[in-house]
């Protein structure tokens, strides 16, 4: 059983009401149980909202308390951001999944890789807040480009 990011496979909790629907991931059910799930909504946050980045840091930091989360009209959601996460942890714990599939660059889901805090489409190193709870708690957490070039390996 695993946890993916809900938008993924194709439900509308993306910031803009839209999705990152790819067949690859829904492709995964062939094998296993997928519980799919979107930390930002279940923060409290509405969809479609103001996109956000993480300014000052990443997810770590932002669970540290040393960085925010911050949407592009300058309202910060970082409560949001942090409670969401633990929602996440929580259904984690209840059904025992050790594996998930995050959408990579997200200030949520990212893993390795999110958007760098400007709002001009910019790509710093670093982790989501809810990518980061999970690998704080021994998660582990595959970005979906990580996933997707891994299928394009399979398939040469
Ligand atoms: S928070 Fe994660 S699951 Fe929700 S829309 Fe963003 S990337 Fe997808």
């Amino acid at each position: 059983m695993i946890i993916i990011s809900s938008c993924l496979i194709g439900l509308n909790s993306k910031y803009n009401g839209e999705n990152n629907y790819d067949k690859n991931f829904l492709d995964i059910l062939k094998e296993e149980i997928i519980i799919p799930f979107c930390p930002e909504q279940a923060g409290g946050l509405p969809t479609p909202r103001s996109p956000a980045e993480i300014s000052g840091g990443d997810g770590f930091d932002v669970l540290k308390g040393i960085a925010r989360v911050v949407t592009k009209d300058g309202v910060d959601v970082t409560e949001n951001y942090i409670k969401g996460a633990y929602e996440a942890l929580k259904l984690a714990k209840i059904y025992g999944i050790t594996k998930a599939i995050l959408k990579s660059k997200s200030p949520s889901c990212g893993c390795g890789e999110i958007y760098d805090g400007s709002f001009k489409n910019k790509i710093k190193d670093g982790t989501g807040v809810t990518a980061a709870l999970f690998l704080e708690n021994g998660i582990q957490v595959i970005s979906s480009e990580e996933f997707l070039k891994g299928k394009n390996k399979t398939k040469k």
